[in-house]
């Protein structure tokens, strides 16, 4: 049944309208099933729609000061925290997320209040060349697009934009087809935040269509992108062929956790599931390949069994849920597919699939050769491949044997042992004793090789959205 108090139109200019075309696509729930919102789709028009109106809020925005744009941040930053329990209410019904690790609200709120009180990227000055005193400009670039992934949107929806606002652009985001509702969610504490019409721009839509659009639109002048490898790779080209637009790329991971035989092994176990159980494996840096070194191999899967199948699962609104359903069909037939590829090429040491509806058991696979596609390629479920090693060599060379580099994570206590690890392991972030999501605050993420292009989070996000000016001043009498 269709819930008509939720917020389907597009929020263009200030305004919640339905699309130009009145076209809708259907939102079901990932625990029913049942239709949960027929959600407005924007058209072309509408995107330029929303372009247009960022572009002409973006003079008056950027001319406010540093400390009055953060006024409005700050605010939106309250209303998100205040609204923790109705987002979370909104994901579980949508996306199946259990209300109990939901921390999205909370985080994303920290991205407002931070650039809200953000060290503003200041120019520099140089007396290098004889007669001139330069300078360089830091300012806003203009109209920045965000597209956004559905596992976590909320965070995603603040990470882009409080740092884009707080450097003085307007902006248009475009949600994922299969969560938008939080985000309109979040449009309308933006509108009760009291942001001038245009600075806020949000849409729904599918990606190939709204979303190309985006990308390849004229005057948009930098784009932040959060999702797939795969649509990674058309968006740079779409932002290269149509204005060279700068682009921040966050994309897929195969994230490895190697286990020393002197680590804490109950440390190491509890972190590591939690890692790969995080919203049922749907999130981008979960460790979903393990290497165990040979002599603690044995207690250490034996252990990560019993925690592994400790998940509660169920209603995801209820609070004592700890793994909820997979996102939609097409995700749980994707990690089903997944499981059925590893079945014949590894060894699977958990039982079979009897879960119900879009539910996913715990899957654990050994013995996975290292050039199979499961072991390369990202599954988004709660499945996950337990490999020993015996040398250091030879689990930093499989832990990299990846087109993938977002996060790694090394267990150990020899210091000297995590320190040349983590140096020699590919990828944007390395925890030593501890696995994603751990994440220090205020340190750049992203990836290296094909998870993705730049560093995002915090100050580090500030570079894509602002321009580099060099001004050279010719002054009489000075030197040369
Ligand atoms: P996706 O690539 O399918 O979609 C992401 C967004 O891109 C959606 O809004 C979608 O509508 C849009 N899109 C799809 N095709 C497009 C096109 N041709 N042109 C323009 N836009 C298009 O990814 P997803 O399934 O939503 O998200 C899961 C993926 O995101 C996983 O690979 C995961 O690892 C990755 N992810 C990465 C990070 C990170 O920080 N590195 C974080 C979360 C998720």
């Amino acid at each position: 049944m269709t819930d008509t108090t939720i917020e389907t139109r597009l929020f263009i200019n200030g305004e919640f309208r339905p699309s130009s075309s009145g076209e809708t696509f259907e939102l079901r729930s990932a625990v029913s099933g049942e239709v949960l919102a027929n959600v407005y789709e924007a058209t072309n028009e509408d995107v330029n729609e929303a372009v247009a109106a960022a572009k002409a809020a973006f003079p008056a925005w950027a001319a406010l000061s540093p400390y009055d744009r953060g006024r409005y941040l700050v605010k939106l930053a309250d209303l998100i925290l205040e609204s923790h329990a109705e987002l979370a209410r909104l994901e579980a019904e949508s996306m199946g997320r259990p209300v109990s690790s939901y921390f999205d609200a909370v985080a994303g709120s920290k991205y407002f209040r931070y650039f809200s009180e953000a060290a503003y990227p200041q120019g520099s000055s140089s007396l290098n060349t004889p007669g001139f005193v330069n300078i360089t400009l830091k300012q806003p670039v203009g109209v920045v697009a965000a597209i956004i992934p559905w596992n976590v949107p909320v965070v995603f929806f603040c990470k882009k934009l409080a740092p884009a606002l707080a450097a003085g652009n307007a902006v248009v985001l475009k949600s994922s087809e299969k969560a938008p509702l939080t985000s309109l969610y979040l449009a309308d504490l933006a509108k009760k935040a009291g942001f001038p019409p245009g600075v806020i721009n949000v849409l729904s839509g599918h990606g190939p269509g709204a979303g190309a659009t985006l990308a390849s639109h004229l005057d948009v002048r930098a784009l932040s992108f959060t999702g797939s490898s795969r649509t990674g790779k058309l968006i740079a080209k779409m932002a290269t062929d149509s204005n060279m637009k700068k682009v921040i790329l966050e994309l897929g991971g195969k994230s490895p956790a190697i286990i020393f035989d002197d680590a804490d092994i109950d440390a190491a176990v509890r972190d590591t599931r939690f890692s790969i159980h995080l919203i049922s494996g749907q999130t981008c840096m979960a460790n979903s390949r393990i290497y165990v070194q040979r002599k603690i191999a044995a207690a250490f899967l034996e252990k990560f069994k019993t925690a592994f199948a400790s998940s509660r699962m169920g209603d995801p609104t209820d609070p004592s849920t700890t793994q909820g359903p997979q996102a939609d069909k097409i995700q749980h037939a994707t990690v089903l597919r997944y499981i059925e590829m590893g079945k014949e090429t590894g060894t699977m040491v958990t039982d079979g699939q009897d879960a119900p509806g879009l539910f996913v058991n715990p899957t654990i696979f050994i013995n996975v050769p290292e050039h199979v596609k499961i072991m390369k390629e990202e599954v988004f479920g709660p499945v996950v491949i337990i490999n020993t090693f015996d040398t250091e060599a030879e689990a930093v060379h499989n832990a990299n044997n990846t087109e993938y580099g977002l996060y790694a994570a090394v267990y150990t206590k020899d210091l000297d042992r995590a320190m040349r690890v983590a140096s020699r392991l590919e990828a944007g972030t390395v925890g030593v004793n501890c696995t994603s999501p751990t994440k220090g605050d205020d340190m750049p993420f992203g990836g290296q090789k094909s998870s993705g292009i730049q560093r995002e989070s915090y100050i580090h996000s500030m570079e894509t959205f602002m321009e580099t000016k060099s001004v050279l001043i010719k002054v009489e009498g000075l030197g040369a």
